[in-house]
This record gives structure tokens, sequence and C-alpha cells, in this order.
């Protein structure tokens, strides 16, 4: 195959960081524009061309494309917490509707062939059934997954006039972090809750949150469907591998196990991890949260066949628990 130049966007942040691990990994020639807003310099590996910019920046983007001789980009880059999103709906149009308008028209205009955009379960609202099928209807609860689903359609009406195609990976609940130790979530402020309940494992909160507890599910609290986000990372490099090799088709497709649990099964997952027991606290129900989300993966396992390494909630928490662990000492002072 065809390893062509890829610019990751939002390469410094938690998935693009783990993304261009992957492609690294893989053999891609990488490089990276971030504008560190979430994402931090030291994630990106020392050997990896990196620019510090915002997307939105068509000057910027259009001489990085030039002097990468960038062919694909993979687009991470954008605003991505649900409560936000309500609160600050403009933001994300902003930050994420219209940045990927002018990142789009800066890559057609520079004659890039592959676009694989990051979307989420967001844009498919309350589902009706899961698991959720691709086809199956998008009618996003907040303005993230209204934001991510404009960009989808953008990209769709983009790829039909000119000559590009694209990827939309609808990423389900990512979480854990490279299990060499290589990369993590950082940024400061976090909202998920596996990244939430680890930092409180290690003692950064006191305890956690769980966000209603009377939802149509079997323990009361909503049901989500977490994906190590290694093995996310691995089915970027595989969509990527696939766009290149079908340059005349596109492709969409939900990224999850197919599995889903609770957030109290979650939080049992951390005790065992940790070795006792958070504090829990049953809260009322936080804006823009649908019950239950849970992928439909099967157009990722048969058009990819993308194989999961870590489907195992104890394997995702025990990988994100190390890496908290790890910036918890490098936040310390050093022993005498
Ligand atoms: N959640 C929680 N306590 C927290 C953070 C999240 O109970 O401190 C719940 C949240 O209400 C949702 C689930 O955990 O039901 C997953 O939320 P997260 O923010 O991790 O991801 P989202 O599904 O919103 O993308």
């Amino acid at each position: 195959m065809n390893k062509v130049p890829v610019l990751v966007t939002g390469g410094a942040g938690y998935i693009g960081s783990h993304a261009v691990l992957a492609l690294e990994d893989a053999g891609w020639p990488v490089a990276v524009i971030d504008d560190l807003s979430n994402g931090s310099r030291e994630a990106v590996p020392p050997d990896v061309p990196f620019y510090e910019g915002n997307i939105a920046d068509r000057a910027l983007v259009e001489r990085i494309l030039g002097e990468q001789r960038t062919q694909a980009i993979m687009h991470f880059a954008g605003s991505i917490v649900v409560p936000e999103s309500v609160e600050h709906p403009l933001k994300y149009y902003a930050n994420n509707t219209l940045a990927s308008h002018a990142l789009i028209s800066a890559a057609v205009a520079a004659g890039v062939k592959h676009i694989l955009f990051s979307s989420t379960a967001a844009t498919y609202g309350a589902p009706e059934r899961v698991p959720i099928d691709e086809d199956d209807p998008k009618i996003p609860i907040n303005p993230y997954g209204a934001s991510k689903l404009m960009t989808e359609r953008m990209l769709e009406d983009a790829a039909a006039a000119h000559p590009f195609n694209y990827g939309a990976l609808r990423y389900f609940n990512v979480a854990g972090a490279d299990p060499e130790g290589r990369a993590g979530q950082r940024g400061k402020g976090a909202t998920h809750l596996i990244k939430i309940a680890c930092e409180a494992a290690v003692g950064k909160r006191g305890h956690i949150a769980v966000y209603g507890t009377d939802y149509p599910t079997r323990d009361g609290t909503c049901i989500r469907d977490y994906i190590h986000v290694s093995d996310l990372a691995e089915a970027h490099v595989a969509a990527l591998g696939w766009l290149v090799e079908h340059p005349a088709e596109n492709l969409v497709m939900n990224c999850g196990y197919g599995k889903g649990l609770s957030v109290l099964e979650v939080l049992d997952a951390v005790d065992k991890a940790n070795g006792s027991p958070l504090e829990r606290i049953m809260e009322g129900r936080r804006a823009g949260d649908p019950p239950e989300l849970v992928a439909g993966n099967a157009r990722l396992t048969s058009t990819l066949g993308w194989r999961p390494k870590f489907a195992d909630i104890d394997i995702i928490v025990g990988d994100a628990l190390r890496w908290e662990r790890k910036l918890l000492e490098r936040m310390a002072p050093a022993a005498s």
C-alpha cells in the first residue's frame, strides 16, 4: 500500500496523539497541527513535524499541506464536551463546523486526496434501538453532535464534487491509554467518566459524581460502549489504508465494541483496579445525556477486518489508571 504523507489535526490531543503513534508504528509519514488549546506539545513525538496553530488559519494550513506534501488528513481537532456544547453552542459550531469548513476548503485547494474525520455517536441523538447501525436516524440532541453531523454532511457533499474521498468514524466512548505508557489523556478540566474516576482514584479528586440514577436502564445509570483508545487508533490506520485503496468510495462507520456498560459497572471496574472503593455521590441527570449508546460494529469488523486487542473494561481502566499515576508522579517533586 502507498503510505502517503498524513497531516493529523489535533495530533497533540488525546485521541490524535494515539493516532500519531499508530501511524508511525505502521510506517506512515506524519505531521501534526494543533493549537495546544487542549493538547500538549509533549504528546507529539519529537521526530514528528509539529505546527502550532489553528486549522481555521487558512494560510497556515495551506503552507503545511505544501511543505509536507500532504495527501491525507486525519482530522481530530475540535471541541468534545457534551454539556459544554449545551452551554456554549456557538463555540461548538465555530470550533467543529466552521473550522472544519476552513480545513476542507484548504484541503480541496491543495488537492488532498483523503480526509478521515473524527465523528461521534452523538450524531445519533437518543437512538430508538441499540446497537446502533450507521444508517439509523441521526437526530442529535446536543450541539456537539449537531456540529459533528454538519461536518459529515459537508464532507459528503464536498467529496461528491471534488477529487477526494472521506471517512467518518463515529466514536462511542473512548478511554484508556497507550499500553506501553507512551501517551494518555492529559488536559485539565476532565469531564469524561473514566478519566475523572482515575483522577479520583489517585487522589486528585475527593469523590465521583454519578449523573442520573433514574434512566430506563438495568441499574438506572447511563449505558455507554467504551472503546480502548489504542484500538480506536488502529481503526484509524486501517480506515486510512482503506481510503487509499478505494479512492472512489467513502467510509462511514461506528467505532465501538458493541457492548454497553453502565456508569456503575464502570465505577466497579475502577474500584477493582484501584483496590479500594471511590466515594460515589448520586446526582441528577446531566444536560444532553442520552440513556444508552452502543455501537453496531459490523462494518468496522467486516470492511476493515479490524479486531480489537483491548476489548475489556479491566484493561481499559487498568491502562487509564496507570497513566494517571504516571501523570501524578511527574507532577510530584522528585523523592529524595
Ligand atoms: N458521568 C458521570 N459522572 C462523571 C462523568 C460522567 O456519571 O463525572 C456519566 C455521564 O453522565 C454519562 C457517562 O458517564 O452517562 C459517560 O459520560 P462521558 O462524559 O464520559 O462521555 P459522553 O457519553 O458524554 O461522551
